[in-house]
């Protein structure tokens, strides 16, 4: 029996999250499967020979949608088709989320060393990341953008307007995840698009700090993982000293349900 719910112990407000109650099941199964993408208007069909498929599962796949994350609605083990005719799924998100967890304002919190990994979250929303196929094509220029978390707004090269934008950001809880492990900092931002931000983290601030999206400047994404932390440090909330991981809560808790684990309180 699974068991899904909160109280309260000595360890005050305080989740450890449980391995699947069920064996995840690694060989895969083929079948024919629908699956519903936000703002397309039908599910589309994909085939599967990769993974074992569940409705409710999500998915990455092949083909003009394959940045989107969509969920599975529909499994099929009977079909005959023309496999040429058929885009496939390319990847599952079903990674465990391990560790001990606290809420922090609309964050789980967690200093655990195996707390879930920036590579793992990045499954959930992003496809596989494509090698690189020519080195020269990555052009890193600069040191890039540094920020003081006692004082954000003071960062240089702050555009006021963008940094109004970063504040509606965190209260509209857009940043869905940041990490920090040896002072080299992970985070991703849900925009247009998810954008993956990289840093240090040292002497109370940010630095070196790149984000993937195209704005040409101190973004909005950066200030606002800056804003997130700034705060939590300054109301005692997070030991910058330590390594952590931050995670939106809506998303933490669709992952424990998606990947039927169970939170022992
Ligand atoms: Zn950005």
């Amino acid at each position: 029996m699974r068991i899904w719910g909160f109280g309260k112990d000595d360890r005050q407000d305080t989740n450890a999250v449980q391995e699947p109650q069920t064996e995840a099941c690694e060989t895969p199964v083929e079948s024919l499967v629908s699956v519903r993408f936000d703002g397309v208007g039908r599910d589309l069909t994909y085939f599967n020979d990769s993974f074992d498929l569940k409705a409710g599962d999500r998915v990455f796949v092949s083909g003009k949608l394959e940045d989107k994350v969509g969920c599975v609605t529909a499994v099929s083990r009977k079909f005959r088709i023309r496999r040429s005719d058929y885009e496939c799924v390319i990847a599952l998100a079903q990674t465990p989320v391990r560790g001990t967890y606290r809420p922090l304002a609309d964050k789980m919190l967690s200093y655990d060393a195996d707390a879930l990994s920036p590579e793992a979250f990045r499954t959930w929303i992003l496809p596989p990341e494509e090698p690189l196929l020519d080195p020269e094509d990555e052009i890193i220029y600069g040191e890039g953008y540094a920020i003081p978390l006692d004082d954000p707004h003071g960062a240089e090269e702050v555009d006021e307007k963008v940094f109004e934008r970063a504040i509606t950001y965190c209260s509209e809880q857009k940043i869905g995840y940041v990490s920090v492990r040896n002072g080299v900092g992970r985070a991703f931002v849900e925009g247009n698009d998810w954008y993956e931000i990289e840093f240090c983290l040292r002497d109370n601030a940010i630095a070196e700090a790149y984000c993937s999206c195209p704005y040409p400047g101190l973004c909005k994404h950066l200030l606002a993982v800056a804003v997130t932390l700034s705060v939590f440090a300054k109301n005692g909330d997070l030991d910058l000293g330590r390594d952590f991981v931050l995670i939106d809560a809506n998303r933490f808790y669709g992952m424990i349900r998606q990947n039927n684990q169970t939170i022992r309180v």
